[in-house]
């Protein structure tokens, strides 16, 4: 293990006991820097025998440490497993002017030919851990090792071919990989077309004696690989053409005008460095579990992950800022809205500047989910707001519904005004909705019609207590006056004249109401029906009073007063109303008689009301009103007593006529003593 992670310096990604090294992550930390690299950067592996100048062509060539022989004790074997380095410093032919893209290298340590065996499964997990990764596969081999069939090597190249196969033979997406075979100590004299001519002859060979998958049969070698070839003077005999050759193949990593560049989109595995080393992992230890590696499957494992820690992350700093911003807005909607907006906006662009990179179907579904989670927040934000809205506008209902100074009607206002704040509410709940604040504005507009509906209702029943108590004052005043006016001075159809006076109150009060004969409409939005239950309370409150008012006043006293005076006005007056002078007693005995008989005409109207054409009065009560009375319920369920036209039964009679009786005769005493006292004097 590396013991430090500087820029450029060799780390461990997998050791000798084929461990994945997890703290990589902190060292990819480092050398990005809070850079974001995003799909900008590459991957290049290096295979070939050992001590083939590997090492060394990668330090020279991209300015990284790896260990080499030269380092190490001589001619000790370097440490076996993938050693990882980044560079943005490739060494090259060309000055460069802007910071190169992030490479990162790796460096298969295998082991020598000689002691294979154990370790040729080593080398196949290898060879499939750096065809998952990499876009180029450096094959590093000397020259003398062409054209003789070296094992080694090929063995290599089968292991390769084959490793591919399995990993994209099945789904077959156009991704490729750059064979980039690399001749060392290349001294020229074969030259290197002839070079490449009999490697890809070897390479067609093993391909076509290969054994592959029947969805591949007929595939070539081509389709999977591109390769290209590049030879190296020999590093010690030909020191300054070894550095011009290195510096040349360094042209070909940076330049992407160069011919071949060797960077083609079609090698790159799409997956973001954020995500890179989850994916390597993934794969080595599916590699390493001798799993089927599923290249497709490890990067949607990765973008899933990656997705969701972008996504919470998003999220927290989205929550952690929310209540201070909306707290400044909640109580204007424009503003409130706005701020919704921008605090959704930015979120879903932290979220995306990182996540859209990953695979398209996870980065959507969290998309989804990050949305529906700052709906929550959002919903409890608009759920508040639409409550205090949902409070103001009731109130604004209440005032102008109660405001009976105004010219409308009870019906017309409250319609007017329920419409007027549904409106306004709908349109919140509306631009809530339509921001995708919040699921659907149905369960507020709800609610808040509930209450809506409840409170009219509750203004409904305010304002018709009010039309009954203001019915009931006009027609306590009126009632009681003409009836007892009426009744003080009674004649044989008084209670006609009670009745109509009775009736035409009720009408007069209710005169405003009156749609058509018998027909009201209290303009508080009610149905017909309703309407005349209202008609009927009215009613009842007047034949109750009604009912009070002859009663109380048609007591014993009262009715001998009456009739006393009825009896006076005949005897003392004559019928020009002037006062009698009595000449004798007979004539006084003659004005008595008819007086009494004039009187007493009334009594029986005073006792029992009924019409002139003898039909007995019947009120019309309410069952609660007058709990004492008989009742009966007629065919319309109203109630009716008989005890209101009944003001005087016989016994009561008897003791009116007695005082009445008495009282007369002292009249009529005092009227013959006057004569006398005339006639002695
Ligand atoms: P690795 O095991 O493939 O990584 O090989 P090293 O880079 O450790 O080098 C092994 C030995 O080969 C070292 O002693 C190097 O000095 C030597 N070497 C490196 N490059 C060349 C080269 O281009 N030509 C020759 N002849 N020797 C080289
Ligand atoms: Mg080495």
């Amino acid at each position: 293990m590396a013991a430090a992670a500087d820029d450029q310096h060799a780390v461990q990604l997998i050791d000798e006991q084929k461990r994945f090294h997890e703290k990589t992550l902190t060292y990819f930390k480092q050398w990005v820097s809070g850079r974001d690299v995003g799909l900008d950067y590459h991957v290049i592996s290096v295979f070939g025998s050992q001590s083939s100048g590997k090492s060394t062509l990668l330090n020279m060539l991209f300015n990284t440490s790896f260990d080499t022989m030269d380092a190490q004790f001589k001619r000790q074997q370097t440490t076996k497993g993938i050693w990882l380095a980044h560079t943005r410093n490739v060494n090259t032919a060309t000055v460069q002017t802007a910071k190169e893209k992030d490479l990162f290298v790796l460096d298969v340590e295998g082991s020598d030919g000689a002691e294979r065996g154990e370790d040729q499964d080593f080398e196949r997990k290898a060879a499939l851990f750096a065809i998952a990764v990499s876009e180029v596969l450096i094959v590093n081999m000397w020259e003398q090792q062409i054209g003789l069939y070296q094992g080694n090597n090929m063995a290599l190249l089968k292991t390769v071919f084959e490793v591919n196969l399995s990993l994209f033979g099945k789904n077959r997406n156009g991704h490729k990989i750059l064979l980039l075979f690399v001749i060392r100590d290349h001294v020229g004299i074969t030259p290197l077309s002839s070079l490449s001519e009999s490697l890809v002859s070897e390479l067609e060979k093993i391909w076509s004696e290969l054994s592959k998958p029947a969805e591949c049969a007929d595939a070539s070698l081509k389709d999977f690989f591109d390769l290209e070839f590049v030879g190296l003077s020999h590093k010690l005999l030909q020191p300054k053409e070894f550095e011009q050759d290195v510096k040349k193949l360094g042209d070909r990593f940076v330049f992407e005008h160069n011919s071949p560049f060797y960077f083609k989109p079609t090698y790159h595995h799409r997956l973001p460095l954020d995500g890179w080393t989850i994916y390597a992992e993934n794969c080595w230890e599916q590699i390493e579990n001798n799993k089927d590696l599923d290249l497709p499957t490890q990067q949607i494992l990765v973008s899933r992950f990656k997705t969701e820690e972008i996504a919470s992350e998003a999220l927290a700093n989205f929550r952690s800022g929310y209540q201070k911003e909306i707290g400044t807005a909640i109580d204007d909607k424009e503003k409130l809205i706005a701020v919704m907006q921008q605090l959704k906006t930015r979120c879903l662009k932290e979220y995306d500047e990182q996540a859209s990179r990953y695979a398209e179907t996870e980065y959507l579904e969290k998309r989804n989910e990050l949305e529906g989670e700052m709906v929550k927040d959002f919903t409890g934000t608009a759920k508040m707001f639409l409550e205090n809205l949902s409070k103001l506008l009731i109130q604004t209902l209440e005032k102008e519904v109660g405001d009976r100074k105004s010219n409308r009607s009870f019906a017309e206002r409250s319609e007017a005004s329920e419409t007027a704040v549904k409106n306004q509410f709908h349109a919140a709940a509306d631009d809530f909705d339509k921001g995708g604040f919040i699921t659907s504005s149905r369960e507020f507009v709800d609610v808040f019609e509930q209450q809506l509906k409840e409170e009219v209702e509750k203004l409904r029943k305010d304002e018709i207590a009010s039309i009954i108590t203001r019915a009931k004052k006009g027609i306590t005043l009126k009632i009681k006056d003409a009836t007892i006016s009426l009744l003080s001075n009674p004649e044989i159809d008084v209670w006609d004249k009670v009745m109509k006076g009775f009736h035409q109150t009720i009408r007069d009060v209710l005169e405003k109401y009156e749609m058509s004969e018998g027909n009201y409409d209290f303009q508080v939005g009610l149905s017909e029906g309703k309407n005349q239950d209202i008609y009927q309370q009215i009613c009842h409150c007047a034949w109750h009073l009604l009912n009070v008012t002859v009663h109380d006043y048609l007591k014993e006293d009262t009715v001998v007063g009456i009739l006393r005076d009825r009896f006076e006005s005949k005897f003392r007056y004559d019928d020009n109303d002037s006062p009698r002078l009595w000449k004798n007693e007979e004539e006084i005995d003659q004005a008595f008689r008819i007086a009494k008989e004039h009187a007493l005409e009334v009594l029986g109207v005073l006792s029992l009301a009924s019409t002139s054409d003898n039909v007995e009065v019947v009120a019309n009560f309410d069952a609660a009103d007058d709990v004492e009375d008989e009742f009966y319920q007629d065919d319309m369920g109203i109630y009716h007593s008989r005890r209101f036209a009944h003001i005087l039964n016989e016994v009561q009679k008897e003791k009116v006529l007695q005082q009445f009786r008495r009282q007369i005769n002292v009249t009529v005493l005092d009227s013959k003593r006057s004569i006398i006292k005339t006639t002695n004097s």
